[in-house]
């Protein structure tokens, strides 16, 4: 879902042919696509293949279309579905709530107990404000940080994916942009104004010599640099050794706040998300997804300080559906299940992601088709490539692309669901069973590469 993939880039929304024209979801469709635009109620859905997913109910690592026919799902909300679909402890708290009323444009005390969770996992989140979406929470976390700085300019990278808003989602970065240097953003999608990017510098990812240069050049100029402390809208790519400590030093010599998204990674690849894993410490950091395993939750979260200005600095966030009681319960019975025994869930989660890398690189080899994975685990990338890795946006953005596309329609034949840019997501609900049902149908799946003469070396 990198900016660059999103269909408005390109031209409008055309809804993509469904692979069986009589099927009730290719029915269905063609008659939502008459009164709802594109038949989609966000753009990124359209990319899926062979066609956008009717979905009709999900319980724990399965889902069910409008056929009938159940997969195994890898989407996982694009990522928010953590425990599985229909937890049962989330949604008898939000059924609960519910009863009691949804919406008082007041205060309702689940919403501190939410705030206390969150800064309990991720000690730099000192401070919390919920919203409802993550680019509703980058928005925020970026006018935090030019008030806070009394600047403009925002660093960030190639391939990262930020949200839809005109403050931060821009093109991918055009090689005549220069390799090294932080070259100007612009707009990712018509309609969006140039002016809304002017003051964004875009860097390519994992480069530590454009940074080291960048840093000289725009000393104590940029008021904020934001990333997605592992890539995972690109490809699924950690940052190389030492260049987010690079950044982080950077940002700490010229009072530069450091915004970690954490959309994805938050309460996905650790309880204290990635910033734990890496052992690093942003200033500001965005959740969403996973933090209401699926109900529409996200929050900007870091320094005292830097929150300390939606208080007395001026600085405006609203929202009529922030914090309502039903999506705290949602987060609350979310962030309990997550954090029993220590965060135990993690281990296990982490343990089926690895296990279903190894599963798919083996049916790969297995079949002679070259299949590189990589990424913590409870979100990887599969590409189909004989690189060893992959480290930057452009090179993921060229790699196994209408490879990926096939083998994600073979999948989705055979009872998987998975996504064609080949990012994958579990949930704790994924058990060792679905991982074998998943390897199984990807030997099928690699047999189909292979013979389209897909299978790159
Ligand atoms: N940041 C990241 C890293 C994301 O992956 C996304 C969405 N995929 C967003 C921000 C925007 O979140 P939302 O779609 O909830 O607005």
């Amino acid at each position: 879902m990198d900016g660059s993939k999103v269909r408005t880039d390109t031209g409008a929304p055309v809804a993509a042919p469904n692979s069986d024209p009589s099927s009730r979801s290719a029915e269905y469709m063609t008659r939502a696509g008459r009164h709802l635009a594109g038949g989609v109620n966000s753009n990124i859905r359209l990319d899926e293949r062979p066609a956008p997913f009717v979905a009709v109910r999900g319980r724990g690592a399965e889902v069910e279309d409008l056929d009938g026919r159940r997969y195994v799902d890898y989407v996982c909300g694009m990522g928010a579905v953590i425990l599985g679909h229909a937890d049962p402890g989330v949604t008898e708290a939000v059924v609960a709530t519910m009863r009691e009323g949804v919406a008082f444009a007041g205060q309702h005390p689940l919403e501190a107990e939410v705030a206390e969770r969150i800064s309990a996992a991720v000690p730099s989140a000192e401070v919390v404000r919920c919203t409802s979406s993550g680019s509703e929470a980058v928005h925020a976390a970026i006018r935090i940080a030019r008030a806070a700085t009394g600047r403009w300019p925002v660093v960030r990278f190639d391939g990262h994916y930020h949200g839809w808003l005109d403050s931060i989602h821009t093109a991918a970065r055009s090689p005549e942009g220069g390799l090294g240097a932080a070259a100007p953003a612009r707009p990712g999608s018509r309609g969006q104004p140039p002016a809304a990017v002017h003051d964004v510098l875009v860097m390519p990812w994992n480069d530590l010599e454009a940074v080291r240069s960048a840093a000289g050049l725009h000393r104590g100029r940029i008021a904020t640099i934001i990333l997605e402390p592992i890539l995972c809208n690109t490809g699924v790519i950690p940052p190389a050794p030492g260049f987010l400590e690079a950044i982080r030093d950077w940002c700490s010599r010229d009072g530069t706040v450091l915004i970690f998204d954490e959309v994805i990674t938050g309460f996905r690849v650790a309880l204290g998300g990635a910033q734990s894993l890496l052992g690093m410490t942003p200033d500001l950091t965005v959740f969403g997804k996973a933090v209401a395993n699926g109900f529409p939750m996200s929050a900007v979260a870091g320094r005292r300080d830097l929150m300390g200005t939606l208080v007395s600095g001026g600085v405006l966030h609203g929202g009529t559906y922030n914090g309502n009681p039903p999506v705290m319960a949602a987060a609350r019975a979310t962030l309990d299940a997550l954090a029993a025994d220590g965060g135990a869930a993690y281990a296990a989660l982490t343990a089926a992601g690895r296990s279903l890398m190894q599963g798919l690189a083996g049916a790969g080899a297995e079949r002679g088709v070259p299949v590189l994975t990589q990424g913590p685990g409870p979100v990887f990338q599969m590409w189909i490539t004989g690189r060893p890795s992959v480290s930057d946006a452009a090179t993921a953005r060229a790699t196994g692309v209408a490879a990926g596309a096939l083998f994600a329609d073979a999948m989705r034949r055979r009872g998987v669901r998975s996504l064609p840019s080949g990012r994958w997501l579990l949930s704790v609900a994924h058990s060792a069973d679905h991982i074998a049902r998943t390897v199984e149908a990807a030997r099928g799946a690699f047999d189909e590469v292979r013979e389209a003469g897909l299978g790159e070396r």
